[in-house]
């Protein structure tokens, strides 16, 4: 069983793999590359100048795995939660269990509702369904948690990618029994 999955490796789900497979935790990141994130040109990420959204996408997914998250072509068709951890069922016939599961999948909340998951009317432009979540991010559904324009945060990358690491951190600190920082630092 893996300790966290990820559905949807866009900024919010790449960036809340990165930190969880950093913190040691087995990760696993399922995605079908259907996102927003390629489409876009951007010049407002803090820290770098411009970059295009393949690019963007490309270095996050890089990142996660760099750091041994496990990333699956895939599209997660189930979530089946109750008893130990949470069943994950995808298109090609693949399942995986999670102690954590997080939903980082852009504008789609089909999976989330199938999964029982309470969602609610969004408010940024463009986006009709959240996922409903707490100040952790945590759905209504145990173990299941949501980051990213999937939970209902402004629609930029750079907020959305904080957003995936914020709730990366909170599970990480739920694991581990203590809050988590995880800072290096300068090398020479
Ligand atoms: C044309 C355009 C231009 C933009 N320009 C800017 C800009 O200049 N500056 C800025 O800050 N923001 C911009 N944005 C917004 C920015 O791209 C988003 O806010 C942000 O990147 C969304 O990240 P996300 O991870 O929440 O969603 P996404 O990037 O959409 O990622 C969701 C991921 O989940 C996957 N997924 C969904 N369901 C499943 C499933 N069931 N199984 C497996 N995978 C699944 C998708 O394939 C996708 O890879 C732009 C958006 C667009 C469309």
């Amino acid at each position: 069983m893996y300790e966290v999955a990820v559905i949807g490796a866009g900024p919010a789900g790449a960036s809340a793999a990165l930190f969880t497979a950093k913190a040691g935790k087995t990760t696993l990141l399922i995605d079908n590359d259907k996102g927003m994130t390629r489409r876009g040109w951007y010049e407002n990420y803090y820290g770098i100048a411009e970059i295009g959204g393949p690019d963007l996408v490309e270095t996050g997914h890089k990142q996660a795995v760099k750091f041994g998250a496990e990333l699956v072509a895939d599209q997660a068709v189930n979530l089946i939660a109750g008893g130990e951890g949470i069943t994950i069922e995808t298109e090609s016939g693949s399942a995986y269990k999670a102690k954590h599961v997080i939903l980082a999948t852009g504008v789609l909340t089909d999976l989330a509702a199938k999964a029982g998951v309470e969602t609610k009317d969004g408010t940024e432009p463009r986006i009709k369904t959240v996922v409903a979540v707490n100040a952790e991010g945590k759905t209504n559904v145990d173990g299941i948690w949501a980051a990213g324009t999937v939970a209902g945060v402004s629609v930029h990358a750079i907020i959305t990618a904080g957003d995936g690491a914020k709730v990366a951190i909170n599970i990480i600190s739920e694991l581990n029994g203590a809050r988590y920082v995880d800072h290096d630092l300068l090398k020479a």
